[in-house]
């Protein structure tokens, strides 16, 4: 017997609709590109979004086209993200700081139709353009008057200007393809992660839960990691499903600008790997300066050092919330959060389990394995191949690249952990570093 519910399609498109409807004067601000600082809300990017959902289709972008980014985060870019996906065609989010013939690779793999570029990266384009031949639009992120000199390419502002916001969001089978991110392949080629409307639904729901990242209508949040970087950990649908405000920083990550921004904006949560922080801590104590309203940072992407913890706690009264992913998990994999009874632990204790990647997110199964691919327990001590498997979690790279990547119905992650009998795991190596000495794993750190 079936059940009796409705069976309605997760789509990316119903994130910004709820987002429109429930938090319509929550503000968006971003720091742009240009300088000058930008202030609207749900309500209004939503209609933006839906004016760009009528110019993708004036420029014949067709479903499950490749509608491809090089941008900071602003609030244009959020538009793409939801005017792409929500239309039916798929965001591709570009890399703008790997090495030009990646991206030429990346471009040219994936087939994009479209590619909106912000204008710091005019002279990235000139270079790319010749080499792309998919590609049938550039279009600068900004208006007239900021309008970079590039032959036949399209203003941003001027192409929404002829639009109307009226816009049907199309509904249709949630497991379609609505974000593209390309791994930065440290060996061969990268390869694509291809997200559906449901596995990126799905993953933003698990992630705004307050024992992932927690995020909430409470919230003001600013995503200090990039959009290119597998969706700024999502965040730009998790902060549209919670009604979070969102603050976009563009190109200005440096102490003085963050810092800056987080004071005016009054921002209670943020989001970014490790060498930004410390960029952020060592101008924040040569000036002297302390947050007013910063409550939270998600450290992750590469092992949140111990001394970044105590900083942010001890002398800032912020608290770290270390978490672990990856691209092919759309990021996100486990938090660490404290369970109740590590409420009693003294600080030090709690510290040293901050240092650990964390538990699991509900809809992320995970094990590991020795080299005989036999599960290793959960003691804190063995370590082997971390393994994963859920909903959000890559089954086959874009176009079926490097094969079937699946080993018994796993996802070998490539990172090497323990896992404690709390589940919280521990990173001590990529599979490939790891030091194998008579039948035994030996970790490089140690
Ligand atoms: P990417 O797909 O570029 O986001 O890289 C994912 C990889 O970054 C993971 O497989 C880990 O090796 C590493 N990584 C991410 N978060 C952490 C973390 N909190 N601690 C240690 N390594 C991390």
């Amino acid at each position: 017997m079936q059940g009796l519910m409705m069976d309605m399609p997760l789509l990316v498109s119903d994130l910004l609709k709820h987002a429109a409807r429930h938090h319509a004067t929550t503000e968006i601000v971003s720091k742009t590109v240009e300088g000058a600082m930008h202030r609207y809300n749900y309500r209004d990017a939503a209609a933006r979004a839906r004016k760009l959902g009528n110019a993708l289709k004036r420029l014949g972008v067709q479903q499950q086209d490749r509608v491809a980014t090089l941008a900071w985060n602003s609030f244009r870019h959020f538009e793409v993200y939801y005017a792409a996906a929500g239309s039916g065609a798929i965001i591709h989010t570009v890399n703008p700081r790997l090495f030009p013939d990646q991206i030429v690779y990346i471009a040219n793999h994936a087939e994009d139709k479209v590619i909106f570029f912000d204008i710091t990266f005019a002279p990235l384009v000139e270079k790319l353009a010749p080499q792309l031949k998919t590609v049938k639009h550039w279009v600068a992120m900004t208006d007239r008057a900021h309008m970079p000199k590039i032959a036949g390419a399209l203003c941003y502002e001027e192409l929404m200007e002829k639009e109307n916001d009226r816009y049907e969001w199309p509904s249709f089978d949630e497991r379609m393809a609505a974000v593209l991110c390309y791994t930065s392949g440290t060996t061969g080629n990268p390869k694509g992660a291809l997200y559906s409307h449901r596995s990126t639904l799905i993953h933003a729901y698990a992630s705004a839960l307050p024992d992932a990242i927690s995020v909430s209508a409470r919230d003001v949040i600013l995503p200090v990691v990039p959009m290119f970087h597998v969706n700024a950990w999502g965040l730009p649908y998790a902060c549209a499903l919670s009604g979070a405000k969102l603050v976009f920083p563009a190109q200005h990550l440096d102490g003085k600008s963050l810092h800056e921004l987080f004071e005016t904006e009054e921002v209670t949560m943020s989001a970014g790997v490790p060498t930004v922080w410390l960029g952020l801590l060592n101008y924040m104590k040569e000036h002297r300066l302390r947050f007013s309203t910063l409550k939270r940072v998600i450290i992750g992407g590469s092992a949140c050092p111990p001394t970044m913890i105590r900083a942010f706690q001890e002398e800032y009264g912020v608290n770290v919330l270390h978490a672990w992913g990856m691209t092919e998990m759309s990021p996100l994999g486990t938090a660490t959060t404290f369970k109740a009874k590590h409420l009693k632990m003294s600080g030090e204790e709690r510290t040293k389990l901050q240092c650990k990647q964390g538990r699991a997110l509900f809809g992320v199964d995970m094990r590991i394995v020795g080299e005989d691919g036999q599960e290793l327990p959960w003691d804190g001590k063995a370590f082997g191949d971390l393994q994963v498997r859920g909903p959000w979690v890559i089954k086959s790279y874009f176009k079926g690249e490097g094969g079937d990547p699946l080993k018994d119905g796993w996802f070998p992650t490539g990172d090497v952990c323990t896992i404690d009998p709390d589940g919280y795991i521990q990173i001590t190596d990529r599979s490939k570093d790891v030091i194998k000495s008579g039948g035994e794993w030996i970790s490089s750190i140690d």
